[in-house]
């Protein structure tokens, strides 16, 4: 119950402060009329218990990863250890200057410097570049780098990419945006049940000498592993393309698998999703963006080397695609990723990986009787339903909706968009059992109340600050200034 508004605004009381200061020592001065504004600025007056109560309370009528489980399938909202925010900001990072003189800035130039020797290592790749500000600049940067390639070998006749039907948007968006065609191909299906891995025979259908190269997320988005990625690799190296990692699902397999042992070419990373960094609410990212041996000159300039002793910052190769980011990248995430590299570890990366696919297999195995489940096989960290099982009139945006009255955040629906309810649900490794056991029985729970009595569900939710919004009219006409909501 809000006592006296709901805005900082409407609790404003003219005069009322928040702070008090010893009387001035200054003589006053008065600025010269052409400096100072001619209206108040309208801030809120408030006390210090106003003021904290306020913003404390808003802050609980979001859903977060510090208030309940978040299953968010591809987005991978997995543990950030508070330490590595704290670290990262402080002063000693915050404080620095791009433009300082390389040898003052040794400190952060080595953390760049083994932040790319690291990815390099658990990805398989040759060099990395920290530039990239998140997977979809990583992707761009990358087909960037496959067009420069092309070109640089008289091939500038490579104008497409194949991505997968199962592809996350961001793929075909960059290959447009950086100047290809894309050309769809088509995941293995047993009736209407696909499971997202690459049709080999379709494949082969569409490589041919015009094709720059295919986009692939490993394992893909439906949570599979690409089980004939080798033989994908040889006939797209054969037919004169390159492979392009998408690395937004490399949770499962670090220091499992790699995949520039798998034979791809470049990669990104989300550092944002498995290394580190709370990601909601759309930023802060960085997606590094990594190349074998054969593609390092083209790579984005600058890049942080190493000469004897000293941590330099390279102006980048004559072939260089040039700079894509002001200065050297989001310092910020970086530095996270440090952190949580270092403070892991080579063994418990793979234990991450292990325990990420554990927990998703137990929740699908745990469910699969009450939700349609069109992959049966093993899953890496995710997986997805389609909708309820036996139930056309329930949708995955009823059970969306009910999840966040057990204060739970629903999985990621509606994508990737082979099915017509897709549920995904990624729970990651640090859950406990109880935790999934919490969201297994509150699914059965749901998928009771929809055999039942499923209007409760088309009703839902019923005990979050507001009801079910109208999602399209909020993203087509949003209300977000205090004056147009009154
Ligand atoms: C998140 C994601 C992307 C895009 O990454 P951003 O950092 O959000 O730009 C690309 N592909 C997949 C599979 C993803 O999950």
């Amino acid at each position: 119950m809000a006592y006296y508004g709901d805005l900082i605004f409407e609790k404003s009381v003219a005069g009322r402060k928040g702070y008090s200061l010893p009387t001035s020592e200054v003589e006053e001065y008065t600025l010269d009329s052409r400096f100072a504004r001619e209206d108040a600025p309208e801030l809120p007056e408030v006390s210090e218990f106003d003021v904290v109560r306020h913003y404390t309370n808003v802050s609980f009528k979001n859903h977060g990863i510090e208030t309940g489980f978040y299953p968010l399938g591809s987005c991978t909202m997995k543990y950030n250890p508070k330490i590595n925010l704290e670290l990262s900001s402080s002063e000693k990072f915050t404080a620095l200057h791009p433009y300082q003189p390389v040898e003052t800035v040794q400190g952060i130039l080595k953390i760049y410097y083994e932040t790319q020797r690291m990815l390099s290592e658990i990805s398989g790749m040759d060099t990395y570049s920290l530039n990239p500000f998140a997977g979809a600049h990583g992707e761009l940067v990358g087909l960037m780098i496959m067009k420069a390639f092309h070109e640089h070998n008289n091939e500038s006749n490579r104008t497409k990419v194949i991505v997968p039907d199962s592809a996350h948007g961001t793929n075909p968006a960059s290959a447009k945006v950086a100047g290809f065609d894309v050309v769809e191909v088509r995941s293995n299906c047993e009736g209407d049940s696909c499971d997202g891995t690459i049709n080999l025979e379709h494949l082969k259908e569409v490589l041919d000498e015009d094709v720059a190269g295919i986009m692939l997320t490993n394992p893909n988005t439906l949570g599979m592993f690409e089980k004939d990625i080798l033989e994908v690799a040889r006939l797209v190296h054969e037919a004169g393309g390159l492979l392009y990692y998408d690395g937004a699902n490399l949770n499962p397999i670090m220091n499992v698998a790699r995949p520039g042992d798998m034979g791809f070419d470049i990669t990104h990373i989300n550092l944002h999703k498995t290394f580190s960094t709370p990601h909601g609410g759309g930023g802060p990212g960085s997606g590094p963006v990594g190349v074998s041996k054969r593609l390092k000159p083209f790579l984005p300039a600058p890049i942080v080397r190493k000469a004897g002793d000293l941590y330099l910052i390279d102006g980048g190769a004559e072939e260089s695609i040039g700079q894509i980011s002001h200065f050297l990248g989001n310092m910020n995430v970086i530095v996270k990723a440090y952190a949580y590299l270092l403070s892991t570890g080579r063994r418990h990366l793979a234990e991450i990986s292990r325990l990420s696919t554990l927990n998703a297999n137990y929740v699908k195995e745990s469910l699969k009787d009450d939700y349609e489940l069109p992959v049966k096989e093993n899953c890496k960290h995710e997986f997805v339903f389609d909708g309820l099982k036996d139930n056309d009139e329930v949708r995955a945006i009823d059970v969306a909706k009910r999840l966040l009255d057990f204060d739970m955040h629903p999985p990621t629906v509606y994508f990737p968009l082979l099915y017509g309810e897709s549920m995904m649900v990624e729970p990651v490794e640090n859950e406990s059992k109880q935790t999934l056991d919490a969201f297994i029985e509150t699914m059965k729970h749901i998928a009771k109340e929809a055999r039942e009595n499923p209007e409760t569900l088309k009703q839902a939710p019923y005990h979050t600050p507001v009801r079910r919004l109208d999602e399209a009219g909020a993203a087509r006409n949003p209300r977000v200034k205090f004056k147009d909501l009154l």
